[in-house]
């Protein structure tokens, strides 16, 4: 079907995958906290959704490429508008990479929105992971010596781990939230699991980290006997930014009035599979402020934001930022050679 401005709108892409990948939500602009399969598979708060404003996230790509084809009906180029849901743990971009959604693809480029304005903003490398104990239930009273308690396992986990925090280097990130412990404090719990993430800015000592958390949940497991077994999830890799293309954007949002920050190392990271992306292909990452101050990630003031006259202003200023620097791109061949060119030094690096 043809959709807004000329474009050509195709189904879902590897439905068989990724269902819902392209929530009619987002077209129509209907403040969805995200589409369905994304609120299934990713970081979902009870009583929150996401809370990560990812309902500006497609709109302002959309916004940006009906803007473009019509300013430029004959633009030299092909642009795609790709839905990728599940950014945070699901791992849409990873999977559509996998498939070979970013096949042929000379450059992309995405929005997230926060409370700054900034461009390029690394991501750590991370670990998915769950944890799974498995013990023996017995009568808290009349035969707890019969029983294995599963709970302890994961409290000792936990215990290990924040015995080694504080000889980790500053970037790294261990968080985990114990999902099942037990039902009845008269019952030994047979039963425990824990949803655990494991970042830090390269995945090689993501990867170190993760053997010691492991090792945390085996002597949980030495020590109370409950058998332990582990499910790894996604891998999210640390983002890898081209300065010649993050001067695109910055440039473009300097056109606006707008001074967009090229973040520091006291900039929070997060993790996104737009990481796995920027190994294949240069990558942008645009963030615009959805507040005037400082606010939590994945809270409701975040999500109050995301829909927000502010909120909507910061995705208008993304779309614009997004369409100008496809310009540059599809304008100047010789700015995306060299943005190619930088591609292969940031990529050939550990
Ligand atoms: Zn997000
Ligand atoms: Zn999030």
């Amino acid at each position: 079907m043809h959709g807004a401005g000329g474009y050509f709108v195709s189904g879902s892409f590897l439905s068989d995958y990724i269902t819902a990948a392209w929530g009619h939500q987002f077209l129509a602009g209907k403040a969805e906290l995200a589409p369905k399969a994304a609120r299934r598979r990713d970081g979902r708060c009870p009583g929150v959704g996401h809370g990560c404003g990812h309902n500006l996230i497609g709109t302002a790509s959309c916004g940006a490429a009906i803007a473009l084809k019509q300013a430029w009906p004959d633009m030299p180029g092909t642009v795609a508008v790709m839905g990728t849901p599940a950014e945070e743990g699901g791992g849409g971009k990873i999977i559509m990479l996998e498939k070979g959604a970013f096949k042929g693809v000379d450059a992309s480029m995405m929005f997230h929105p926060s409370f700054r304005y900034d461009i390029g903003s690394p991501s750590l490398a991370a670990a998915m992971m769950t944890f799974r104990f498995h013990g023996r239930a017995a009568h808290g009273a009349v035969d707890p010596h019969r029983g294995i308690n599963a709970a302890d396992a994961a409290m000792l986990t936990f215990a290990g781990i924040n015995a080694f925090r504080q000889h980790i280097t500053s970037d790294a990130r261990i968080h985990g939230v114990i999902k099942h412990t037990g039902d009845k404090a008269n019952i030994t719990p047979d039963y425990s699991e824990i949803d655990m993430v494991v970042r830090a800015a390269t995945r090689e000592y993501m990867e170190e980290l993760v053997e010691r958390v492991l090792d945390c949940a085996r002597g949980a497991s030495l020590m109370t006997r409950a058998t332990f077994e582990v499910e790894r999830g996604m891998t999210y890799y640390d983002s890898r930014q081209c300065d010649s293309y993050d001067y695109l954007a910055r440039e473009n949002f300097a056109k606006l009035g707008i001074k967009a920050e090229q973040p520091g190392g006291d900039v929070p990271k997060a993790s996104g599979d737009g990481g796995n992306v920027s190994h294949a292909i240069p990558h942008l990452g645009i963030t615009a402020a959805i507040s005037d101050h400082v606010i939590n990630g994945h809270s409701v003031e975040w999500r109050d934001a995301s829909i927000s006259p502010r909120g909507h202003q910061a995705m208008m200023e993304s779309a614009k930022v997004l369409a100008m620097t496809m310009c540059d791109l599809l304008y100047r061949p010789d700015v995306l050679e060299r943005i190619r060119a930088e591609h292969k030094v940031v990529t050939a690096r550990k």
